[in-house]
C-alpha cells in the first residue's frame, strides 16, 4: 500500500470571448472539503477519476475547491481570483506530495485571456519545482506555454463527445504516481497549428477519428510515449498562439516525441478542407420531423445557439419556425429569458399569459411574442443523468414551462444551462418520449447522455456557439480558416523539469 497524499481540485469552465453574459459566481457550483470528495467519487468526471484511482492506489485524496459552471462569456475576473488564490492559499498549507486538478484549459476573464495559465504559474511559484503537478484538461483546451512551464503531466479527454473524462483523470493519477516512484520523468513536448475545425469535430468519425488511430498507434508502438493528446482548440476565445495542438508525454527527452508532435499538427494542417459539417437548416429539420415519425423523439442540436459551446441560449427560432410548420411537429425548446420566467412565475400554473420571450442576449437577437399557459414552476435544479457528467448538481436557475398552442413546451430559463441530459427536461415536468422534437443547447455531448432516448439532428442555425468566419471580430488571435494563412511553419516546442530540478 502507497503511503502518500495528493492535493485535488477542480476550476473548470470554457470561456466565450464574444459572449455579452460575464460568468459570475452564481453560475458556478462550488464544493469544498469531504463533500468535494464524496461529490467526486460518484460523479462521471475528470475530478472523479483522479480522486478515485488516486484512492485505489493508495492514496489520500486532500480536497481544496471544486468550482464548475457551464460554458459562457468570461469568468468575472474577482470571483477568479477568489478561487485561484483559495485553492494556492491550501496549497501552501496542506502537507501532499503531489497535486492533480482538474482543469478545462480555455478559462478566461476579462483581465486574463489564459486563467489557466495565470493559476498554474502561480501555483507553481507557491509550491516550488518539486512537487508534480498532473492536469486533466479538456479536449477544447487552448494549451499555452504558461501552462505547460508550469506542469508536469498535461493529458486531455480524447473523444469529442467526451465519453473519456473519468479516464483522463485516472491517467493523470497514474503518471502523477509513476513521478512520485520515480518510474517517470515527464516531458511534454507541444506541436501546433495556426487553426480551428469548422467543422467534422467528432473523433468517432471523420479525419479526427483517423488521427486519433495514428496517435493511439504511435503511443502503442513506443514505450516512452504515455501519453498523445490532440486539442480540439475552443474556436471563441481571442487570444494569441490559437490552433490545434498535440502534446506529447514522453519518460524522459524524445526526439521522436517531437516528430510525432510536428507529424500529427501537419496533418491537421494538410486535413483542413476535410473538417466541414453538412448541416440541415431549421425547416429541411422540421419537414424530416413531420415525415418520418417513427424515429421520434428527434433531438435537435441548436448548433449556432449552444451553451455546450459558450453561448447564451436565448434563441427563438427554431420555436417561430416550428410554430410557422403546418404539420404541427410536438416539441420542447429551452429558452434563457430570466424576465419571461418571473413573470411566468407571478402568473402562476394554469395561467394564459403573453409573453415576448428570448432574444434579449444574442446580439442581433430579437424576442418573440407567444401566449401560452404555465404549465410548471421549478427553481431549475437537477442532477446530470450522465454519463457525461453524471451525478453532477446543475441549475437552470428560476424556470417556467409554457405551453403554447398546446404542443410547445417552452422551458424559459434563468440562467443558460446543461441541456445535453434528458434530466433537464424531465426534472421540469417534461415526458421526453412523447415529444417529435427536443432542443438540445449541446453540439456533440447530448448524442452520450440520450443515448438510446432519440434520433440526432444536427441544424445549421444562427449564433455565437458555432464558428461563422468573420461573425467576431477578434483582436488577438490569427487562424486559418479566419485568416489567409500561408504554409504555416509547425515546429514542435519541449517543455520539462528535469530531474535534477525536482530533487530537494
Ligand atoms: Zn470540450
Amino acid at each position: 500500500m502507497t503511503e502518500g497524499r495528493i492535493l485535488v481540485g477542480r476550476f473548470f469552465h470554457e470561456s466565450h470571448s464574444f459572449s455579452p453574459q460575464i460568468t459570475s459566481r452564481d453560475r458556478f457550483e462550488i464544493r469544498r472539503g469531504k463533500d468535494l470528495l464524496a461529490h467526486a467519487r460518484q460523479s462521471g468526471t475528470t475530478l472523479g477519476g483522479i480522486v478515485n484511482r488516486a484512492e485505489e492506489l493508495g492514496y489520500e485524496a486532500i480536497p481544496t475547491v471544486s468550482a464548475v459552471a457551464p460554458p459562457g462569456g468570461l469568468v468575472d475576473h474577482d470571483f477568479y481570483v477568489k478561487m485561484r488564490d483559495t485553492l494556492i492559499a491550501q496549497a501552501r498549507q496542506e502537507r501532499y506530495e503531489a497535486i492533480a486538478l482538474e482543469l478545462h484549459g480555455a478559462m478566461a476573464t476579462a483581465e486574463l485571456s489564459d486563467a489557466e495559465g495565470d493559476l498554474l504559474t502561480r501555483l507553481r511559484e507557491a509550491v516550488g519545482p518539486h512537487v508534480p503537478i498532473g492536469v486533466g484538461l479538456d479536449l477544447h483546451a487552448h494549451v499555452t506555454p504558461a501552462m505547460l512551464r508550469s506542469v508536469d503531466i498535461c493529458i486531455a479527454c480524447k473523444e469529442n463527445p467526451h465519453s473519456d473524462v473519468v479516464l483522463c483523470g485516472e491517467r493523470v493519477v497514474e503518471c502523477v504516481a509513476d513521478v512520485l516512484d520515480g518510474k517517470l520523468e515527464p516531458v511534454l513536448t507541444v506541436a501546433k497549428v495556426p487553426m480551428i475545425l469548422p467543422g467534422a469535430a467528432e473523433t468517432t468519425a471523420g479525419p479526427l477519428a483517423e488521427l486519433h488511430a495514428r496517435a493511439r498507434a504511435c503511443a502503442s508502438a513506443h514505450p516512452e510515449i504515455r501519453d498523445i493528446s490532440l486539442f480540439n482548440v475552443y474556436p471563441h476565445a481571442d487570444d494569441t498562439d490559437m490552433g490545434q495542438a498535440a502534446v506529447v508525454l514522453t519518460n524522459g527527452p524524445s526526439k521522436r516525441a517531437q516528430a510525432v508532435a510536428t507529424d500529427l499538427a501537419q496533418l491537421f494542417w494538410t486535413w483542413r478542407n476535410q473538417f466541414r459539417d453538412d448541416l440541415l437548416t431549421i425547416d429541411g429539420a422540421l419537414d424530416l420531423i413531420a415525415r418520418d415519425r417513427d424515429r421520434r423523439p428527434y433531438l435537435l442540436a441548436d448548433m449556432g445557439d449552444r451553451v455546450l459551446a459558450g453561448a447564451p441560449g436565448d434563441s427563438t427560432l427554431i420555436i417561430e419556425r416550428a410554430l410557422a410548420h403546418g404539420d404541427c411537429p410536438r416539441g420542447a425548446i429551452p429558452v434563457t429569458d430570466p424576465v419571461s420566467a418571473e413573470a411566468a412565475a407571478k402568473a402562476g400554473i394554469g395561467a394564459h399569459v403573453t409573453l415576448d420571450i428570448g432574444g434579449r442576449m444574442t446580439p442581433g437577437f430579437v424576442p418573440l411574442r407567444v401566449s401560452g399557459v404555465v404549465a410548471d414552476l421549478s427553481n431549475g435544479r437537477f442532477v446530470i443523468k450522465g454519463p457525461f457528467g453524471a451525478g453532477e448538481g446543475s441549475s437552470l436557475g428560476d424556470t417556467a414551462v409554457l405551453l403554447v398552442d398546446e404542443r410547445l413546451s417552452i422551458m424559459l430559463t434563468s440562467k443558460p444551462g446543461f441541456t445535453h441530459d434528458p434530466a433537464a427536461f424531465t426534472s421540469q415536468g417534461i415526458d421526453v418520449a412523447a415529444q417529435d422534437f427536443v432542443v438540445v443547447k449541446s453540439g456533440y455531448h447530448f448524442k452520450l447522455n440520450f443515448a438510446g432516448i432519440g434520433t440526432p439532428l444536427s441544424v445549421a442555425t444562427p449564433g455565437i456557439g458555432s464558428y461563422t468566419r468573420g461573425l467576431l471580430h477578434r483582436r488577438n488571435a490569427r487562424f486559418w480558416p479566419e485568416h489567409e494563412i500561408c504554409e504555416p511553419q509547425i515546429r514542435s516546442v519541449v517543455y520539462g523539469i528535469s530531474a535534477k530540478r525536482r530533487r530537494p
